[in-house]
């Protein structure tokens, strides 16, 4: 790579130095703060950090940390690779996880949807994956469409080698003006937003069964077309087909991650198309992605008086149905729900999922907002126990094994207290 500017050196240097100083005094892990202070003193230090580096920025509504570390993964076969690895995912985390690799010469970037046009702008970035878009909390449709269309116009007329899921039409839309398209057929649980066509707001048809939204697994017909314009799901390049990937050559990859659920099987068809985009084939990247165990504490078991805890995030509607999706029927549950300011502050959200599925097994209710959460179960018929406390749900439960779903706070409290395994 070469040399920064002087005024960039320093900008970098004193960024770390905050982010260390952030991190001894307690203040989190730094990142933003040290990248904030960073760009107040060099305003173009993203654009020179990302310079003469390859590049790839990962978007989605979900499953943009998880996805990041699988590529991440994959490219440590070629070399040193910068990245985002906490979800620090605006531009001051870009910044930071930049300037703490300089001389990586690849990075993988966790893009927040809403920055993505701005962050592609700035780093000119050569691989852009998107993966899926739905609403997240109180997000609404036309908001998602709105964000789509800025995808399209940030991509328009770009270099950049988008690969994008296109078993999500939104995401389709927001990524065909790109100049080069790897679509892969990756799946998408969670249709409720996305039964209009994004080109001319005619209905879409959806190949497979009409309640697929909880039910269908991937490789089952995913094909979608609109019934009032040309607009259609593209012929994928990649396609993933319950536990194996199909390469463009028609090679089947069995993928036997570490990581459970369809999603991230999902999320792994993404990384495989990914790395192949930067050169690497799937024979010497699946090896890497199997060794991905747990993402930000995502699916850790932690381990408290012979119970053993499995912790599973759902910070949107779509995120419920994958937790449910990893969640083992035969197991007791704890949901945990607060609504501070990263969670939304409105949980009226939750009424968009389907809870019945958890009906028949014993279901233990915390969090903050534990109210909100038990109203919307009784209206589904599921049977519950409210309980004061994570804590005295934790004790009230036999020793064994038990499966945690909580949303971001509520996550975040309980690592904090179990102590941070990433
Ligand atoms: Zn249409």
């Amino acid at each position: 790579m070469s040399q920064l500017p002087l005024r960039a050196q320093l900008a970098s240097a004193l960024g770390r130095t905050a982010a260390t100083l952030s991190r001894a005094t307690g203040r989190g892990d730094g990142s933003v703060i040290g990248g904030r202070l960073g760009l107040m003193l060099e305003p173009d230090l993203l654009r020179k950090l990302a310079a003469d580096r390859k590049l790839a920025l990962v978007s989605a509504t979900n499953g943009k940390t998880t996805t990041t570390r699988l590529i991440t993964s994959a490219l440590q076969e070629l070399g040193d690779v910068a990245t985002n690895a906490f979800g620090a995912n605006m531009p001051a985390g870009h910044v930071s996880a930049l300037s703490s690799a300089k001389a990586a010469p690849y990075a993988v970037l966790e893009v927040d949807e809403k920055y993505l046009p701005e962050v592609l702008d700035t780093t000119n970035a050569g691989i852009v994956c998107l993966m899926n878009l739905s609403r997240d909390q109180m997000d609404r449709a036309a908001e998602i469409w709105l964000l789509a269309q800025k995808w399209r116009r940030a991509l328009d007329g770009k270099p950049a080698h988008v690969i994008a899921n296109c078993d999500d039409p939104l995401v389709t839309w927001g990524a065909s003006t790109a100049a080069r398209v790897t679509w892969v057929a990756a799946g998408q649980r969670w249709r409720e937003d996305s039964w209009c066509c994004p080109e001319c707001g005619g209905p879409l048809d959806r190949g497979g069964s009409m309640a697929a939204g909880q039910g269908a697994a991937a490789g089952t017909d995913s094909s979608w077309a609109c019934r009032e314009c040309t607009f259609h799901r593209p012929e994928p390049n990649w396609v993933l087909d319950g536990n194996d990937v199909i390469d463009p050559r028609g090679h089947r990859w069995p993928l036997d991650l570490q990581l459970p659920g369809q999603a991230n099987r999902s999320n792994a068809a993404i990384a495989l198309a990914t790395a192949e985009a930067f050169g690497l084939e799937p024979a010497r990247a699946l090896p890497r992605l199997r060794t991905v165990t747990s993402v930000a504490g995502r699916y850790t078991t932690v381990e408290r008086d012979g119970r053993s805890l499995r912790l599973l995030l759902a910070k949107n509607p779509a995120g419920w149905l994958e937790a449910f999706d990893v969640a083992d029927p035969a197991l007791p549950i704890i949901l945990s729900v607060n609504a501070q300011g990263p969670d939304g502050r409105d949980t009226s959200w939750l009424w968009d999922v389907d809870y019945r599925i958890l009906g028949g097994r014993p279901v233990y209710v915390a969090g903050e907002r534990r109210l909100d959460l038990a109203l919307r179960l009784d209206v589904a018929r599921v049977p519950f126990q409210l309980c004061d406390s994570f804590d005295q749900a934790v004790s009230v439960l036999a020793p064994g094994r038990i499966d945690v779903i909580a949303n971001y706070t509520a996550f975040q409290q309980i690592r904090a207290e179990f102590g941070r395994a990433v």
